[in-house]
């Protein structure tokens, strides 16, 4: 599990409101996840490995072995 550090958000990441752009561990894709429209978070739309949720308090990614 890897936390997006809204202080420190790296260039292949974005986080405003309820949305982030995270970049996949496994494979590097890029992708949007929203609070409002993935309520369980979102898988990496390019191999469905790691799995993105934003919450109010945070957004998480979860990687293949967590
Ligand atoms: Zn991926």
């Amino acid at each position: 599990m890897r936390y997006l550090d809204k202080a420190a958000l790296g260039h292949h990441e974005d986080w405003y409101g309820t949305n982030a752009a995270v970049s996949c561990s496994s494979c590097g894709k890029v992708f949007i996840v929203s609070a409002t429209l993935h309520r369980k978070g979102r898988k990496c739309p390019a191999c469905g490995l790691c799995t993105a949720i934003v919450t109010k308090q945070q957004v998480s990614i979860t990687e293949p072995g967590d």
